[in-house]
């Protein structure tokens, strides 16, 4: 029976990173993964044709210049790099307008000033507010605990910090709509905010401010996501750690109450002399420890876990030329943007987006965003192609159940790229050399965690947020069971950041009392 100091469950970018800060303080740690590969959310294949790298999941690396694993782990010194390019976010109109949000914010106002000087001054504002000044302080809210509401508020008693809570009782279009005034911008940012996974409830209004503060810092993992997987990896295995794939987890072994190992589906046991921790979704730790082991409020929270109103189906193309938006005769940027949105026109079309999905129907506007990695990141494709996709919002289950998805691949991907092309008249026959379709069922079967396809193992809606993520009682990566940690999305933080791992890492180190080679991000404090 194999033994170790700890043993992680899932080799998702959380339960990676978790085991990568542990080897870094000296235990040895076995991380086990169900699927073939190792990476989760953050993977890459040849999806569309050979050498045509596409990211399944994450592409857009949210806030990750601020994240510490580059420095804490020495990601780059493992293999791990990113760029953040100039022009960040791109938005096509199909009335041939356009508008572009740079990493410089001087040229994001002239694009937005072509619509409304005054939301061109209002970003100015935001920016200047919640992206620089701010910032450190989002930084510290996501790689820490999150703190109960009256804490926070304690926190933030400052004008700048009750200006930021003064967002917490509205919904997301409510938040959008209190800065900016033009519906092509209001449209723009609402349509972000559920990029997020977040969803259009009272109190959902904080989800603003933060995207504000992330939307100017979006990288793109060079060589592909599942590069930070490896990375994490190399880490792991450096400090003598051991991963396995192709290992699903059946049973988390608990005796006297205390987390002892794991039991895989083929019966073998790995035993775990310090900690046992589950980078897999909340509901799903709960069934392989045993429900009966938490209180009744945490197992009826669980058995009714928001998975979401939406998933994403994903239509990727291996193209000869990357995609040239007729838009950017308006504003030529777009075509150096990278993260394109387009579909929609106005926010009644994006309100019936989110309805139908929330009905099981496809949209009759499919609207979302994507990318052309190849524009800077050459390879992503064999020399001279190019490689792209785009994730319009869906429902998880078509009329007539999930299953319809495999049914209707090719009605969809049809209509899909018809839809793009609209935008983008170059994604002609000749253009596109192959197209890969991923479905909301897709996601779901290659990723047990990510149920119902579920993008961020759970919704972003207040009962599932901050302290409430997954429960009161589970919020600070601790369980009931001794020994038992939670160090997934399913906690708070969340996307492609390490943020769960990152804190169950402090979280095990402090229970442990290991030395810590690393120095932890301090607490959130904001006095301004
Ligand atoms: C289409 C799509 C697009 C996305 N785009 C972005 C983006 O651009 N930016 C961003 O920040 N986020 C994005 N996300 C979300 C991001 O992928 C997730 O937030 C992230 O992957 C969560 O990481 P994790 O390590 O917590 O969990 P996961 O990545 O889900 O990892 C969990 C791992 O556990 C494994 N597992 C499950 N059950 C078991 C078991 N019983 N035994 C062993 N292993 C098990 C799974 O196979 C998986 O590898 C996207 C998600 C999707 C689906």
């Amino acid at each position: 029976m194999a033994s170790f100091d700890g043993v992680i469950v899932g080799a998702g970018h959380n339960g990676l990173t978790l085991g990568a800060y542990m080897a870094r303080a000296g235990l040895k740690v076995c991380v086990l993964e169900a699927a073939p590969r190792i990476g989760g959310g953050c993977s890459t294949e040849d999806a569309t044709a050979p050498g045509f790298r596409c990211n399944l999941h994450s592409n857009f690396y949210i806030a990750f210049s601020s994240s510490p694993l580059m420095r804490d782990l020495e990601l780059a010194r493992y293999g791990f790099a990113y760029i953040e390019p100039p022009v960040q976010n791109g938005i096509a109109m199909r009335d041939g307008t356009a508008l572009t949000i740079h990493k410089d914010v001087e040229r994001t106002c002239v694009s937005l000033a072509r619509f409304s000087r005054r939301d061109a001054e209002a970003f100015r504002y935001l920016n200047e507010t919640y992206a620089v000044k701010m910032r450190p302080f989002f930084t510290s809210l996501l790689y820490n605990p999150p703190l109960a509401p009256d804490e926070l508020k304690a926190r933030l008693a400052g004008p700048e910090g009750r200006e930021f809570l003064a967002h917490a009782p509205l919904d997301l279009f409510g938040a959008v709509d209190r800065h900016f005034e033009d519906q092509r911008i209001r449209t723009l940012f609402k349509l972000l905010m559920h990029v997020t996974t977040g969803e259009n409830v009272p109190g959902t209004g904080l989800i603003f401010p933060m995207i504000l503060a992330s939307i100017t810092h979006l990288a793109l993992p060079a060589g592909g996501s599942a590069s930070l997987s490896h990375a994490l990896a190399r880490v792991i295995e450096a400090g003598g750690g051991t991963i396995r794939t192709d290992a699903p987890v059946r049973e988390i072994v608990v005796e006297s109450n205390r987390a002892a190992g794991v039991r895989l589906a083929d019966g073998t046991r790995i035993d775990a002399a310090r900690f046992v921790a589950s980078g897999i979704d909340a509901p799903g730790t709960l069934a392989l420890a045993g429900a009966e082991r938490f209180p009744a409020p945490v197992r009826e929270k669980l058995d009714g876990w928001h998975w979401g109103d939406h998933s994403l189906v994903t239509l990727h193309l291996a193209l000869n030329a990357p995609p040239d938006y007729a838009a950017a005769a308006f504003d030529p940027d777009l075509n150096r943007a990278f993260n394109v949105f387009f579909g929609f026109d106005d926010t009644e079309q994006v309100v019936r987006c989110f309805e139908q999905c929330k009905r099981g129907e496809f949209p009759d506007w499919p609207m979302g965003n994507g990318a052309c990695n190849t524009l800077f990141d050459p390879t992503y494709a064999p020399q001279g192609k190019h490689a792209a996709f785009w994730w319009p919002f869906a429902p998880y289950a078509l009329p007539g159940g999930p299953q319809e998805w495999d049914r209707r691949k090719d009605e969809v991907t049809a209509r899909l790229l018809e839809v793009w092309r609209e935008y983008a008249p170059n994604l002609t026959p000749d253009n596109v050399l192959a197209t890969f379709l991923f479905t909301p069922i897709d996601i779901e079967r290659g990723n047990a965690a990510m149920r119902r396809g579920a993008v961020r193992l759970g919704a972003y809606v207040p009962a599932q947020l901050g302290i409430n993520r997954p429960h009161p009682l589970l919020s600070q990566n601790r369980t009931p069971v001794e020994g038992l940690y939670l160090c997934s999305s399913s906690c708070h933080g969340g996307g492609a950041n390490g943020g769960p791992g990152y804190n169950a890492a402090n979280a095990i180190a402090a229970d442990l009392k290991l030395a810590r080679p690393w120095t932890p991000i301090a607490p959130p404090e904001w006095s301004g």
